[in-house]
């Protein structure tokens, strides 16, 4: 009955909204390990250190206590009890997190917290790497991919909603050079998981992309 779930994919594929879904409706929890990378990330920028200064970021990351809450809006981070919720979703952190997530030690110690987090099972896990490295023993590994131009304008919608302004061409630009850092670099590149299965969603509903999920838990 308790077990665990990830859910792999790049920038905008709509893991966090379809992970936070499968979560509520099986009554797990979900962990959502871009925002640990983004949080390191804020606190490194926060702080001022070099990005190229692994065994500090590490040591950084090492002392942050991280937890997550789902609430019927979204879900809210906290870290060491401060809500960084709004913080990490930065331009600036945005910029910055695929150079923080590059650096291995910083790897070694989120993925030792994330494997902690998913240890009693329970669990919908989403990343880059949970599937192949985080959690190679998990029970459902879903691939979850879209369309360049799908993931941009699921983003645009997003960042209307907030009042920012900005246009489809900057995103793809942004979303396709995300892709290159986080599909090329050489530590954990996104790789489907020999067991994963692949759930192309342009044109899904998330709706559709969640039970499709849950069916596959069901087997
Ligand atoms: O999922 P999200 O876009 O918030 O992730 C932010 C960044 O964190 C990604 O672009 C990627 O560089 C990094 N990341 C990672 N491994 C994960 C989750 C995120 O390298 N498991």
């Amino acid at each position: 009955q308790k077990f665990n779930i990830a859910i792999d994919g790049p920038a905008g594929a709509g893991k966090s909204t379809v992970a936070r879904l499968t979560a509520k409706r099986l009554n797990f929890q979900y962990i959502d390990t871009g925002a640990m990378y983004r949080a390191v990330t804020w606190e490194v920028l926060r702080r001022q250190i070099p990005m190229d200064d692994e065994q500090r970021i590490a040591e950084i990351a090492a002392e942050m206590d991280f937890s997550l809450e789902t609430t019927a809006s979204g879900t809210k981070i906290y870290v060491n009890g401060r809500d960084v919720t709004e913080e990490i979703r930065s331009e600036a952190v945005t910029s910055h997190v695929s150079a923080v997530a590059q650096l291995p030690s910083v790897r070694d110690v989120l993925v030792a917290k994330q494997q902690k987090m998913a240890a009693a099972g329970g669990v919908v896990m989403d990343g880059r790497d949970i599937g192949t490295k985080v959690l190679p023993e998990a029970e459902v590994k879903v691939l979850l991919t879209a369309s360049i131009e799908e993931r941009a304008k699921r983003r645009l919608h997003e960042m209307r909603a907030k009042g920012i302004q900005t246009d489809l061409e900057r995103l793809k630009r942004e979303i396709a050079a995300r892709d290159k850092i986080d599909s090329e670099r050489s530590v954990s590149p996104l790789r489907k998981a020999k067991d994963a299965v692949t759930v192309d969603t342009t044109g899904m509903t998330i709706e559709q992309v969640v039970e499709n999920i849950l069916d596959l838990s069901r087997t």
